[in-house]
């Protein structure tokens, strides 16, 4: 089927048009610019962007895909989880086009669909039946996520198997970036200096990995596929603040190199642990910190090692945008899914376990 997808969860406003698993368009326009003054997204400058770019997106899209709007399909949008007036925008441009063109329209869990995008990357080699590997687990790492999934189907189930207590992992870089006078996005930056520093530098806090939160495969602790984050930023403060007190300079390429590394080291190890206490051969990578360089290796190492195969879509298909909607979308409609209506509100925090919003 020829599939809309609009997403405006975040910063990123995308527009993505599929044909069944083929990418026809992927439009996205970002005001992660706007946001660089305040090192982190701000939520009304967010919505005032999406409600600016909304429809010049959708129109580009149109023009790539070299589709009408009445050959359209059905439309799917984004319905959450993300930032409630964010979601809003696109919800109701979502709506207004449904109504104005009379197709079906899908309200889509965000999180799936950065799963689901895999299907759009030919490189990835699955395409082919049109299907996700059977026992699949996904690792999600953004500015607002940080979650391990097992998908045992694409449109009627996935279970959230672990996720961050606290700080997302990219929230995490944007803020330690902060205190090491780097610009936002935080992210890059610190994946740059990183490779000049040493990543044993200093030994910070592998959070929740001590036995009571682990416990074992038999008796699983209360966070055994769990993160936290927020601990690890007050131990990078109080390193930096311990050598500025002794008058020393802050090697901020080991700093940055060695909080990377108690990140990664924690994510990789325990989506790894995930997959294999739970039986999942095959691992998918979302999101933005999925642009990380040493996040890549590290997992590439380790996923190997334990015989799991890693899929990592390109970039551009793990950052936000709309074609991952519209993927999930088409996969939903194939599915022979109910579509939504228009009587739905956008879920801020909407439950992974929830793919489509019912009518
Ligand atoms: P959501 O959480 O809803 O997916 P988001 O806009 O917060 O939305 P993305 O746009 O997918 O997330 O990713 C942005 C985040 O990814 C930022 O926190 C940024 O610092 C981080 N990031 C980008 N590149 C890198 C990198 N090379 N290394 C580590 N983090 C990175
Ligand atoms: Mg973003
Ligand atoms: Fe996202």
């Amino acid at each position: 089927p020829l599939i809309l997808g609009i997403e405006s969860s975040c910063d990123e406003t995308g527009v993505g048009i599929v044909r069944g698993t083929t990418l026809l368009a992927n439009t996205v326009s970002s005001s992660m610019q706007e946001h660089v003054r305040f090192g982190g997204v701000i939520p009304e400058i967010a919505s005032r962007a999406h409600l600016e770019t909304i429809v010049p997106t959708l129109n580009e899209a149109l023009e790539t895909a070299e589709v009408s709007l009445e050959e359209i399909e059905a439309i799917a949008v984004t319905a959450g989880p993300g930032l409630a007036g964010a979601l809003m925008v696109g919800v109701c441009a979502a709506k207004a086009l449904s109504i104005a063109t009379g197709k079906p329209l899908y309200a889509i869990n965000h999180l799936v669909a950065h799963v689901g995008v895999a299907l759009l990357d030919s490189s990835l080699g699955i395409s082919a039946g049109e299907q996700l590997p059977e026992r699949l687990g996904a690792l999600l790492v953004s500015g607002g996520h940080t979650e391990i999934l097992r998908v045992r189907s694409l449109t009627d189930n996935v279970e959230l198997l672990g996720a961050t207590i606290d700080d997302a992992a990219g929230e995490a870089f944007d803020k330690i970036a902060r205190i090491l006078g780097l610009n936002y996005p935080g992210g890059p930056a610190i994946d740059r200096l990183a490779k000049t520093g040493d990543r044993a530098a200093v030994k910070f806090p592998r959070a929740l990995t001590a036995p009571k939160y682990l416990g074992s495969a038999e008796a699983p602790g209360p966070h055994r596929y769990d993160f936290s984050f927020s601990g690890l930023k007050t131990a990078v403060v109080r390193k930096v603040e311990q050598l500025e007190a002794a008058g020393e300079p802050v090697p901020t390429a080991d700093i940055a190199a060695s909080f990377q590394e108690a990140v990664l080291d924690v994510i990789t190890a325990k989506a790894v642990l995930a997959c294999q206490e739970q039986g999942l051969d095959t691992l998918l990578l979302g999101g933005g910190v999925a642009a990380n360089s040493r996040l890549r290796e590290l997992l590439a190492e380790r996923t190997e090692r334990a015989g799991i195969k890693l899929l990592v879509p390109a970039i551009s298909l793990c950052t936000d945008n709309g074609a991952m909607v519209a993927a999930l979308g088409s996969q939903l409609v194939a599915a022979g899914a109910a579509p939504s209506g228009i009587d739905f509100a956008p879920d801020s925090s909407l439950p992974v376990s929830t793919i489509l919003l019912g009518q």
